[in-house]
């Protein structure tokens, strides 16, 4: 049984008092919660992050990794950097990184790669865009997506992945693909994945992420396939983030 994960993407967005009411909102309510919990944050914010998240379930992690160790590579982070700071995710290649930096699914499969090796869990992202999806290249374009990532992974390594399935056209649109278009892309990801690896396919979570919210949350999570969310938008208020991790 996979444990369902419910994880933010703060994006560019914070500042040291509004991530303070932020996370100490989320820790005050959240109890015990039943699945598992994560922030992703701007680096900066990493270290007030393992202040404050330190003694509570919630996790954080980065948004993205450099494919280096270390030297001459200006404005970048490394794995060893995210996990000196206690982060145990990193998202890679969100729609965005792929969309205004150019990376590309060779990059984003290397950086899934560093990051394991360096001891995180990677979120690695993938998602069509509308025009994709209108000309009934989903399965194609999602599906080359997932490959790179799994021709470069070690098979012993794969069940250690996060995959999150985020349709470019419903991130941060309000537009949400119904429960039974994103299940459809889940199974299909999950049916590659088997492919590679029937047990490790067993393991891995498959998010959801697209606008996801308090109101649509509890039918995108009921799907078989569907095993959280990655959250943009409603991440930044703590009453959405926590109705949210209730759903699921
Ligand atoms: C995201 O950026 O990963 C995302 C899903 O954003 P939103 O929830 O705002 O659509």
């Amino acid at each position: 049984m996979r444990r369902k994960l419910i994880a933010g993407n703060w994006k560019m967005n914070g500042s040291l008092a509004a991530n303070a009411v932020l996370l100490n909102g989320i820790k005050g309510e959240l109890g015990q919660p039943a699945c598992a919990v994560a922030v992703c944050v701007p680096a900066p914010y990493l270290a007030q992050c393992r202040a404050e998240l330190a003694e509570s379930p919630v996790a954080w992690g980065g948004q993205d990794v450099s494919v280096h160790e270390s030297g001459a590579y200006t404005g970048e982070i490394s794995g060893a950097m995210l996990t000196d700071f206690g982060a145990r995710y990193v998202i890679v290649g969100h729609s965005e990184r792929r969309t205004y930096h150019g990376e590309s699914n060779d990059l984003v499969a290397q950086k899934a790669n560093v990051a394991l090796g360096a001891g995180l869990t990677p979120i690695v992202c993938v998602g069509e865009s509308l025009d994709e999806r209108e000309s009934g290249r989903t399965s194609a374009v999602v599906g080359a997506q997932i490959d790179a990532v799994l021709a470069v992974l070690d098979p012993s390594e794969l069940s250690k992945i996060v995959v999150a399935y985020e349709p470019v056209w419903a991130i941060g649109t309000g537009k949400t693909a119904t429960p039974q278009m994103a299940q459809d892309v889940h199974a299909m990801l999950r049916t590659r994945l088997a492919d590679k690896s029937a047990e490790a396919a067993e393991l891995i979570p498959i998010l959801y992420g697209g606008s996801m919210k308090p109101d649509n949350a509890r039918e995108l999570l009921a799907m078989p396939d569907i095993d959280g969310g990655l959250i943009g938008g409603a991440s930044l208020k703590a009453a959405d983030f926590l109705a949210i991790v209730r759903a699921a």
